[in-house]
């Protein structure tokens, strides 16, 4: 399966209180959902991640169209990218302007922080909170800007409000902005990312990192 775009994006247009038939549609979807889950080999389309738990996502963002070609498995982290509406509206998210790392990069490595704060020593925890933190001071760059706001709220109204040409153009306008999250949005999936989380002694982070850099140059 080809790995799908990753863009910072909204629920547009078809909206699921306007659906006739929204509950032969959640039936479709409960039966279609675990032989997408499966189709996909319950790795994320957008992100590679392999887990017990997943989400389902609809591509056309019409909840009622339940074709499995219109249906992607995603990780939470990357599902919650293409509606920044939903979570800003849950108070769980904040953008950021991280052009360093894309959003990809940026969802394993929240993840990864979120995994350690619940199991690591100590020392780890602090350490994952700090990378956070970091991260989060990124909100204020973007609250200096034009933008004036670190809002996933205010971003979500105006891609809503986006006529269809700057919408699809939203990738240019949007370069460098990320959005960051509560860990407190991913509480039932934690379980699963912990027991299957593969460890790596803080020893040979030096060496995965000149690996990373060096790969990126060719
Ligand atoms: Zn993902």
């Amino acid at each position: 399966m080809e790995q799908l775009d990753l863009i910072l994006s909204v629920k547009r247009g078809v909206f699921r209180r306007n659906d006739t038939n929204t509950e032969v549609a959640d039936k479709e979807f409960k039966l279609v959902r675990p032989r997408v889950i499966a189709r996909d080999n319950s790795c994320c389309r957008f992100c590679d991640l392999k887990a017990e738990m997943q989400d389902v996502h609809h591509l056309d963002d019409d909840h009622s169209n339940n074709d499995q070609n219109n249906l992607a498995t995603a990780d939470p982290l990357c599902h919650g990218v293409n509606h920044i509406g939903q979570v800003g509206l849950s108070g769980e998210g904040r953008i950021i302007f991280l052009p360093e790392i894309d959003q990809r990069d940026l969802n394993h490595l929240q993840r990864t922080c979120f995994v350690v704060m619940e199991m690591g020593d100590v020392k780890q925890k602090e350490l994952a909170t700090k990378i956070l933190r970091r991260l989060l001071l990124r909100a204020a760059t973007v609250e200096k800007s034009p933008w004036q706001t670190s809002a996933p709220l205010d971003f979500a109204k105006g891609l809503i409000n986006a006529g269809e040409d700057e919408y699809s153009r939203r990738e240019i306008v949007l370069n460098g902005l990320r959005l960051m999250y509560h860990p407190k949005r991913f509480v039932r999936y934690l379980p699963y990312w912990v027991k299957n989380f593969i460890s790596l002694p803080m020893s040979k982070w030096g060496k995965v990192y000149a690996d990373a850099v060096r790969t990126k140059k060719v």
